[in-house]
């Protein structure tokens, strides 16, 4: 096969050379297949599994599309979380480090909506939002959709999961017809390509699915384990595999609030992340975790959805998750961009039953290991 390179994709030498400086050798494959149709203009259903590299597959071709010295806001991104808004909005930020006219706002809620509301006026050519936050923009007639050429829905199965299904519709009929709609999705249900039945025009539809569903350099590893010990063998875990960073995800709020205090109480670099936190010190707990101030982050899933840190190299399901689905995008925050990592599953009695579960749904074996013994650690 021959290996398609970013040099074969058409480029402008600006992005090219943001490209070098990020580091990114040579375009993954949903990146390969999806830049040169979108660049044609035509509309795509993009599905590859997360840490794929979708972020760029999209907005490469639209940081090339932008008409800077029009100042009207020319395209808009479709995120399911205020974290992913600030995510994408800060990866395109690095990919358009040489087109420095072009103007992106990430827009979510939780941020004061007047900053939103100055910033817009200025002229901004790319918005990154969450559904909510875009449509309290829609309904005070901040924002001014006439220009927009380019809609994109990232992470669409996660924003019809959240509940976002009415107001993405609404959002989309505001955008002129004469657009190119496009939809990146780790996963494909029906609901999804309903949306892309009434949307999209003509979608070509670029698959990259690897057999099993979960990232092939992922060790899985689960232990028996009481629920009074779960504390303990966190600690001998972490202790022994001395992970960069570790994300550790329980079921729910209370569960987040008092593992963090316990582990504070042991002396580890924890914090937590959930719904009920306010944005600015959401914002404060993710800038620690990414600069490795805080080592531990225990979250829930809908706090922890979409989180690209590079550095995790353990994630620990302290709580199993309740669904199969919910496996795949918990173990799929470690291992990114194709570096190792470790997914530690704790399982107390019967929950075995929903592991064999989640190993029928993923496709994948995951291992039984003894307990470490305080000697392991000590080692
Ligand atoms: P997805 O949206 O598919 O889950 P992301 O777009 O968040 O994945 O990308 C995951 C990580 O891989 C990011 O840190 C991103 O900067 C990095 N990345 C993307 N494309 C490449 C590439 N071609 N080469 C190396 N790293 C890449
Ligand atoms: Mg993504």
């Amino acid at each position: 096969m021959i290996k398609i390179g970013f040099k074969d994709l058409m480029l402008s030498k600006e992005i090219l050379k943001a490209i070098e400086d990020m580091g990114f050798e040579e375009p993954s494959p949903i990146q390969a297949r999806a830049i040169p149709i979108l660049m044609e203009g035509k509309d795509v259903i993009g599905q590859a599994q997360t840490g794929t590299g979708k972020t760029a597959a999209f907005g490469i071709p639209v940081l090339e599309k932008i008409k800077s010295e029009n100042k009207k806001l020319q395209a808009l991104i479709l995120c399911p979380t205020r974290e992913l808004a600030i995510q994408v909005s800060e990866e395109l930020r690095r990919l358009s480090k040489y087109k420095n006219n072009i103007k992106i706002l990430p827009i979510y809620g939780g941020q004061p909506i007047e900053r939103q509301i100055k910033a817009l006026k200025k002229g901004i050519h790319i918005i990154v939002g969450t559904p909510g936050r875009v449509m309290d923009h829609m309904r005070r007639n901040t924002l001014n959709m006439d220009n927009i050429n380019i809609a994109i829905l990232d992470e669409a199965d996660e924003m019809l999961d959240m509940g976002f299904r009415d107001d993405i519709e609404k959002i989309l009929k505001e955008i002129p017809k004469e657009r190119q709609t496009v939809m990146f999705s780790a996963t494909m249900p029906k609901p999804i390509l309903e949306l892309t039945k009434k949307y999209q025009k003509n979608p070509q539809l670029v698959k990259v699915v690897h057999k099993q569903l979960t990232v092939p350099n992922i060790e899985q590893i689960y232990f028996e384990v009481k629920e009074k010990t779960k504390l303990e063998v966190l600690s001998r875990l972490i202790d022994m595999y001395n992970p960069k960073l570790s994300l550790v995800f329980c079921n729910t709020k209370k569960r987040v609030d008092e593992l963090v205090s316990q582990l504070q109480g042991r002396g580890y670099f924890a914090d937590g992340l959930h719904g009920d936190m306010k944005q600015s010190q959401r914002d404060k707990v993710m800038a620690k975790f990414r600069n490795g101030t805080i080592e531990i982050l225990v979250a829930t899933d809908v706090a922890a959805r979409g989180i690209d840190v590079y550095d995790v190299e353990a994630v620990f399901n302290y709580d199993l998750p309740r669904d199969e689905e919910y496996y795949v995008h918990r173990i799929g925050r470690t291992g990114r961009a194709g570096k190792a990592g470790r997914a530690f599953n704790f399982v107390v009695g019967k929950e075995i039953y929903k592991l064999k579960e989640i190993q029928k749904y993923t496709k994948t074996k995951i291992v039984r290991q003894d307990i470490p013994t305080i000697n392991d650690v000590e080692e």
